[in-house]
């Protein structure tokens, strides 16, 4: 190899939001990672909501079910 052009190949500490922690090589000292093998629904086989960014949130309110009060409301303007 030649000196001086490849990065430093070593020991990496991952690190998950969950507390789960292993290492791996890479070029990176350390590694945060919001989600592993260890927490993942998938592995767990717990359901467990994985919303990164709101989206779920956001998703219900724009397709989610309306309550009585907002049908009503809607009809009322509809009427109008
Ligand atoms: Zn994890």
């Amino acid at each position: 190899m030649k000196e001086g052009i490849h990065p430093n190949y070593q020991e990496c500490q991952v690190v998950c939001v969950c507390g789960e922690t292993w290492t791996t090589r890479s070029t990176k000292k350390e590694i945060h990672v919001e989600i592993c093998s260890n927490c993942h629904p998938f592995f767990t086989g717990k359901q467990k909501l994985v919303d990164t960014a709101g989206r779920v949130e956001r998703f219900q309110r724009k397709y989610g079910r309306k309550t009585e009060k907002e049908k009503e409301a809607e009809q009322q303007a509809l009427a109008q």
